[in-house]
């Protein structure tokens, strides 16, 4: 299956609520030749409004530390677990996260990245592939908001760089 026909298939989920709230669906952006991926938790308001991953708050936040250790956004495949907006940003429920998973595990046995960013509990449920490297860290909402974590994130960032 091409990157094009999953999307297609995310843009026409049924398979939990979460579609009846959302205006976009948010499949993730980036080449399909990409050698990392970054993994979030689910589409916030900004990215249900553009249908773009990580494009608010906290996906500039992201940008910044991305910058700052001289990864390229646009040559990462971006995206989440959940691919609905939730209501009011409320962590996914377990059943969402199920239907939703073979989205992100079909993405990664497409792209086939040598790496894997996990980002945050909901990210680290993802089941791991052999031939693949996953990295998990903290999402970029509380690297931004607690300066510990914030500090781990960073090194994170550095460390990935190296082993890009
Ligand atoms: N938080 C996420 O986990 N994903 C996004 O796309 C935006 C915010």
């Amino acid at each position: 299956m091409t990157l094009n026909e999953l999307n297609e298939q995310i843009i026409n989920c049924r398979k939990c609520r979460l579609w009846q709230c959302a205006r976009n669906a948010v499949p993730g952006e980036g080449p399909a030749t990409a050698k990392v991926m970054f993994v979030g938790q689910n589409p916030g308001a900004e990215e249900d409004k553009t249908g773009r991953p990580f494009v608010g708050r906290a996906g500039k936040f992201l940008n910044k530390v991305l910058i700052e250790n001289g990864i390229n956004r646009e040559e990462a495949f971006v995206t989440n677990v959940v691919k609905h907006v939730t209501p009011n940003n409320r962590k996914p429920f377990p059943d969402e996260v199920e239907a939703c998973l073979p989205y992100l595990i079909t993405q990664i046995k497409e792209i086939k990245p040598k790496i894997v960013v996990l980002m945050g509990a909901v990210a680290w449920q993802t089941p791991r592939l052999e031939g693949v490297e996953y990295v998990e860290t903290y999402h970029p909402s509380a690297a931004m908001r607690f300066s510990k974590i914030r500090k781990k994130f960073e090194e994170d960032f550095a460390a990935l760089k190296t082993r890009l």
